[in-house]
């Protein structure tokens, strides 16, 4: 049998033909696309006379055809279906990825020519053209091909130890939260936990063989879920000392030598590339620009967000001392009152609001009827078409005037081979170079319900499948001429604000009430009901705001460090940054604390963990738009052709003043979170 990846699919939307894929499939995919690529960047190099855009950057995107479509295939597999076969294929193709990544990146050759074209601007180009050369010529400049060579063999000896680096911070930290996972002693201590996370702390106690105790494992952030619920206020502080203590303890597993070495080599990576600090690298093909720029914005916040967080440590201190109790609060308190507070004030108990969020519903009537209202494309089951899983659904989906948009794929359920969270992926990027249709793809990890009971989603579940979503509209509604910058490929600064836009539709008037309905007599939610949940946005804020805006600013204080400036101090290093924009609060630690702030160590967000605020700031932005012009076609059409379809192919915020008429502004943001 033909390889499948050899050749573009047959299917409808060149859909990948997942039923005919086996193992043996992806080794000679692999080798056959690395092979592929490389001779069709020799054969770019290769030609003689100037370069010009068709003979270098169109060829160059149009490149990798078997790499993308193995590459596409492989992933959403190893995502959301891995078996031990995949596991281990993935580990043998991330290293070799890697390294033709950079064969072609920091090859001179095609770099020269890209150069060309950046500093003599064709005047036929289309303004996406010329972009798409800056792009291009940016991220080269980025990964360091504009270097000599003895510049060049020191980055590879950088990021060479550096992934090391992080690969030992990752190790350090799974093992240190392993070791100071909390054993209670008896069940009387875990009072105010549902029956359902006792039996589960039990059986975690006992799958370390430590039957008839209960453990406390620790998830990534400061704190614990549990600690809203524990009345037991010597275990809570427990369980907040261990999380904090994580990856600084003087132990095997401290993570402080590895973190100082990793913020120094990225200050000298960034000096060898031309710039002052690491977070300027990052920065300089952001939609932020400079570090100036985020620290501008951060700090602006992180006043206001103190400030309510102080006004809201007053009220719950209050609730502490109407108790009868004789403490002052501490930060293992916080989350304990700050749910009985929720309750007096709002009475609402999101978990109960289930039989109003049927998943059917909320995807046919809420999250597809919503987009058909604001943008006019509807949505049909191909029953013919498929994943790579019987769970995997796949929707056609046209516009207002019947032509084709593209195809919408959705795994909703966990299974022990998906890995956690959600997530949008496309499988085919539209682009008008390769004719290429789209195909995008959504995965959430809901439980799935025993046979003939409907799904059911909780809230945050049915938030996120908006979320999700908006993703996959941002990768459908694309128009642009070259596949590196369709949808969703955009700055990092940039990415959530489509899908954090797409959430406002959840409990919109006229919406909400035409899904959210009961799953048994098909009432829709009660009005007070979701009149108490929209009051609830802008309770504990303070707080939110706080831990998220001292981790964002912690990760700028590691990454604006000079090269040769050295810190001693982990400790002493992050309480004087946090002291320095006023958020070192007793009461309210990071999010994050160095030694476990795994975005920024290991995980891709170095510099970048303000993103998510300052996506929002253009999604509140737009919330208000969409308010003071109504959700109509009209002015759907205008987000979707301004904004969504243009993807990356042009400057995004100069998308963002073709949309909303000038700049985003930051109020709206401050209104959302209660501080003005
Ligand atoms: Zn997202």
């Amino acid at each position: 049998m033909q390889n499948p990846f050899l050749e573009p699919s047959t299917l409808p939307y060149q859909l990948p033909p997942f039923a005919d894929v086996r193992d043996e499939h992806y080794r000679p995919a692999f080798d056959a696309g690395f092979a592929q690529q490389l001779e069709e960047i020799a054969a770019i190099t290769a030609q003689e006379g100037t370069p010009t855009f068709d003979d270098t950057i169109a060829p160059l995107e149009a490149s990798g055809g078997i790499l993308g479509r193995v590459g596409h295939v492989f992933f959403a597999l190893s995502s959301s279906d891995t078996t031990p076969f995949l596991d281990e294929l993935e580990a043998e193709i991330a290293p070799r990825w890697a390294a033709h990544a950079d064969a072609i990146e920091l090859d001179p050759a095609l770099y020269a020519r890209i150069a060309h074209l950046h500093e003599h601007p064709d005047a036929s180009w289309m303004p996406e053209q010329a972009w798409v050369v800056e792009q291009w010529h940016l991220r080269m400049r980025l990964a360091g091909a504009a270097l000599d060579e003895a510049s060049t063999t020191r980055l590879k000896e950088l990021n060479q130890r550096l992934a090391t680096l992080t690969t030992t911070f990752d190790q350090q930290l799974q093992a240190d939260t392993n070791d100071l996972a909390v054993v209670v002693d008896t069940a009387e201590e875990l009072d105010g936990l549902s029956a359902g996370d006792i039996a589960s702390a039990a059986q975690a106690a006992a799958d370390r063989g430590l039957e008839g105790k209960h453990l406390i494992t620790l998830p990534l952030f400061s704190g614990h879920p549990w600690l809203s619920q524990l009345t037991n206020r010597a275990l809570r502080q427990r369980v907040m000392e261990a999380s904090l203590a994580r990856g600084t303890r003087g132990n095997p597993h401290d993570n402080r030598a590895v973190i100082l070495e990793i913020v120094a080599l990225r200050a000298e990576r960034a000096a060898l590339l031309g710039f002052p600090t690491h977070a300027h690298v990052v920065t300089a093909d952001a939609t932020a620009k400079t570090p100036e720029a985020v620290d501008a914005m951060l700090s602006r916040l992180a006043p206001a967000a103190a400030r309510n967080a102080r006004a809201e440590a007053a009220d719950l201190q209050a609730l502490v001392d109407e108790a009868g109790e004789d403490y002052a609060l501490a930060s293992w308190d916080w989350a304990f009152w700050t749910e009985r507070l929720r309750t007096a004030r709002y009475d609402v108990d999101t978990q109960a609001l289930k039989p109003y969020f049927p998943a059917e519903r909320v995807l046919r009537d809420g999250v597809f009827a919503a987009a058909t209202q604001i943008y006019g494309v509807t949505f049909s089951e191909r029953d013919d078409l498929h994943g790579y899983h019987p769970d995997v659904r796949v929707f056609e989906v046209h516009d207002a005037d019947g032509s084709e948009v593209g195809l919408y794929l959705l795994d909703l359920y966990t299974r022990d081979s998906k890995r956690g969270g959600a997530w949008m992926n496309p499988l085919i990027s539209q682009n008008r170079l390769l004719d290429q249709p789209t195909v995008v793809m959504n995965n959430l990890n809901v439980p799935k319900p025993p046979a003939g009971s409907p799904t059911l989603l909780t809230f945050d579940e049915t938030n996120t499948l908006f979320h999700e979503f908006g993703h996959a509209l941002h990768g459908l509604f694309a128009i642009v001429g070259y596949p590196s910058v369709a949808g969703t490929n955009v700055p990092r600064d940039f990415v959530e604000f489509p899908s954090q836009v797409n959430e406002m539709w959840m409990l919109w008037p006229g919406i909400v009430e035409q899904y959210a309905r009961h799953v048994e007599t098909g009432e829709p939610i009660p009005a007070d009901v979701l009149e108490r949940i929209r009051a609830t946005e802008t309770f504990d804020q303070g707080h939110g705001t706080s831990e998220y805006l001292a981790a964002a600013l912690l990760d700028q204080a590691w990454h604006t460090l000079a090269p040769g400036e050295t810190v001693d101090d982990v400790a002493a290093f992050e309480r004087a940054a946090l002291e320095r924009v006023g958020l070192l609060l007793d009461t309210v630690p990071t999010r994050y604390s160095s030694g476990y702030f795994q975005h920024v160590f290991s995980g891709g967000y170095s510099a970048a963990y303000y993103s998510y605020i300052w996506s929002e700031v253009l999604d509140a932005d737009t919330v208000q738009w969409f308010q003071e012009h109504g959700a109509t076609r009209e002015s759907g059409q205008r987000f979707r052709e301004r904004l969504l379809g243009v993807g990356g192919s042009k400057d995004p915020l100069e998308a963002y003043r073709d949309f909303r008429g000038r700049d985003a502004e930051l109020a709206p943001l401050l209104a959302r979170r209660g501080l003005e």
